[in-house]
């Protein structure tokens, strides 16, 4: 059956395949239920993200028992992952919790206190699960999944502040990790003037590098062209989500000023979900190259 795949399979397959999974993230019922549709139907694995604010909101646990109950349902590959994980306690309480893999965030730490917490993540998934992966993101790519009127300031922005793939390697090398996310032009977030573009060249050396698959975070913003480019240089996983708030608003908002007088919430929210869906089946169907 095609659910027992792990996440581990699938980004090797993606990475055969010249394609990338699509991480989109939730922060609600409604939002997982339509990745799985969509993904379902489009007959390819999908990655369901939550960072800590949307884990608070959803709640940990709940999260994790609401996709299993839709995976099971619609007997799909669908994955959960704690996205930007800022402390080594919220990790630990995302992989109690069984979630398929779990994003570290240390890029505000020393690289000593980054390199340290890291290796303590590792080995605290490690003792817990076979096939729970670790991620950590290497380079600062901004904070926030919002719409932007420029290019955030500690953000890499130039060459000299991009991942460099002696550091990955390293990093990989010392904590043992299972997937990169690098700072190659990437920046969390949608820049209004549009978002910069992404290096192709560093992103195959950093995968050479590093030797483990890579993940682009940030991907709102990024153009079709460069995404494409972006997958044929070795990414295999890409997040969206600012993009996808903005769409859920969009249609929110359509949806309750068309219909005024309507006050049951799964009928003016079908707009959002509308919306919503549209996007997602956009996304899947340019990574996935169907
Ligand atoms: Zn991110």
């Amino acid at each position: 059956m095609s659910h027992t795949r792990t996440l581990d399979e699938c980004i090797k397959e993606a990475e055969e395949k010249k394609i990338a999974l699509g991480h989109f993230n939730v922060s609600n019922l409604e939002m997982m239920w339509a990745i799985g549709r969509v993904a379902k139907e489009l007959g390819v694995p999908v990655v369901i993200g939550v960072s800590e604010g949307e884990r608070n909101f959803v709640g940990t646990k709940q999260t994790r028992a609401m996709v299993d109950s839709i995976k099971e349902e619609l007997d799909h590959p669908i994955f959960l992952n704690a996205d930007h994980t800022y402390t080594v306690e919220g990790v630990k309480e995302a992989i109690d919790a069984g979630y398929d893999s779990v994003i570290f965030d240390g890029t505000k730490l020393s690289t000593e206190e980054n390199l340290k917490k890291t290796r303590e993540v590792v080995m605290y998934v490690r003792s817990r699960s076979a096939h729970t992966l670790v991620e950590a993101e290497l380079g600062n790519i901004g904070h926030g999944s919002v719409v932007r009127d420029s290019i955030p300031e500690e953000a890499a922005h130039n060459e000299s502040m991009y991942t460099k793939p002696d550091f990955a390697k390293m990093f990989v090398d010392e904590t043992g990790v299972d997937l990169v996310a690098p700072a190659v032009g990437n920046i969390h977030g949608m820049v209004k003037s549009g978002n910069p573009h992404i290096k192709t060249d560093l992103i195959e050396q950093i995968r050479e590098f590093a030797g483990v698959p890579l993940v682009l975070h940030g991907g709102s913003g990024i153009t079709d062209e460069d995404f494409i480019k972006g997958i044929e240089a070795g990414i295999s996983t890409i997040h969206i989500n600012t993009e996808l708030r903005l769409a859920w608003r969009q249609g929110l908002v359509q949806g309750l000023s068309q219909n005024p007088d309507e006050i049951a919430p799964y009928k003016y929210v079908t707009d959002a979900i509308e919306a919503f869906s549209d996007l997602i089946e956009r996304r899947i169907k340019l990574f996935a190259r169907i």
